[in-house]
């Protein structure tokens, strides 16, 4: 069936300023790391990707390595988007990175500008795309110099092949080191991906400071710990469930006791707000100024609408932030 996204899709969604930038990106954002490669059907990945542009979600976040296999959730992307979202295609944000093992021998990998050019051009390929809106450096690289991957992000910035140049997984120093030289080239660096949850507080050491000072936005990455700050396991580990599918990232190990606790403890206070876990997990991210949008991972298109739905219920009084601290520790 033709795709005809719903007038509708701009009525309820935010729009939040990246930074000091032009660019608007949705308070919620989908990312393609799960449900996207070749293991799931691809009328699941596209029922998602549907139903979250018709929620008023225009950015898609993907990577050069995402699957599996490496490549697959790029290419499952690129055939739905020449099949739905062609004419649409100037509405959307779509970003993908390079930084982590790509292919085999020195220069499938980390951060030169052989990899790096390399790497946009496969992913524009796979996706059939002329250009991307964000590229990403996905880690650092303790080896090559900043200043050449951040020369290779101002190069194809300069070639029309990505619009704004992005950095992910830096540490608040080097953060500062790659946005002061991407500035000095006269690419400034649109936005940080750094792993950000009631879960993952690291960026609250620094980073998030740098990032407001410097003008850059800030896109949280798993701010659901890829589910477990979800109702989803609470009753132990459905089969259809990350912690379920052999992830190495996820697995049933990870769910301890301890972390359970929290995760009961947290639930009841979301309960109180009239809200799910998932929502206030995401909602608690999105209190923070300096974030621009959460970056969540869907299985079902139910999800999504979760994630939407908590935009009419975002405010934290103090006494909850409190009670949240308390739950955390
Ligand atoms: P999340 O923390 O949002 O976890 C997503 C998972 O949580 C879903 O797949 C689903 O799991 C579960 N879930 C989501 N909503 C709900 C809900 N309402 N109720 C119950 N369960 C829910 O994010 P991800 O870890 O998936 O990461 C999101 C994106 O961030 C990635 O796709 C990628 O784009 C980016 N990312 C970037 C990284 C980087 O290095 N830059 C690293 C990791 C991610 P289930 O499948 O069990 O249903």
């Amino acid at each position: 069936m033709p795709y005809h996204p719903h007038e509708s899709r701009y009525e309820t969604m935010e729009y939040r300023r990246c930074g000091r930038s032009g660019l608007k990106l949705p308070a919620i954002s989908l990312g393609l790391w799960h449900n996207f490669g070749d293991s799931t059907r691809v009328d699941n990945s596209r029922a998602l990707l549907r139903h979250a542009f018709d929620r008023g979600i225009t950015h898609f976040d993907l990577a050069n390595n995402y699957g599996p296999p490496p490549g697959s959730a790029e290419e499952n992307f690129g055939r739905i988007m020449r099949e739905d979202f062609h004419a649409y295609r100037d509405e959307l944000v779509i970003s993908t990175k390079a930084g982590y093992t790509m292919w085999d021998g020195p220069y499938g990998d980390w951060g030169s500008r052989k990899y790096l050019i390399s790497s946009l051009d496969q992913s524009l390929k796979r996706m059939g795309l002329e250009y991307v809106d964000i590229f990403y450096h996905h880690r650092p690289d303790p080896e090559t110099p900043l200043e050449e991957t951040m020369r290779a992000l101002d190069h194809v910035v300069r070639q029309g092949k990505a619009l704004y140049a992005a950095i992910s997984n830096y540490p608040a120093d080097r953060a500062a080191e790659a946005i002061a030289i991407l500035r000095d080239l006269g690419t400034p660096c649109l936005i940080h991906q750094p792993r950000y949850s009631l879960f993952e507080r690291t960026p609250e050491q620094g980073l998030l400071n740098v990032l407001g000072e410097q003008g850059v936005g800030t896109i949280a990455f798993s701010p659901l710990a890829g589910g477990v700050l979800t109702d989803r396991y609470l009753q132990g580990v459905p089969d259809d469930s990350r912690a379920a599918s052999g992830s190495r990232f996820l697995n049933s190990d990870q769910l301890t006791a301890e972390k359970m606790a929290k995760v009961e403890r947290l639930q009841a206070i979301a309960v109180e707000r009239g809200q799910k876990l998932a929502q206030m997990a995401l909602a608690w991210v999105l209190r923070h100024q300096q974030v621009t949008s959460v970056l969540i991972g869907a299985s079902k298109t139910a999800q999504i609408d979760d994630a939407v739905d908590m935009l009419t219920n975002q405010h934290f009084s103090e006494e909850e932030l409190q009670r949240i601290e308390e739950a955390l520790k």
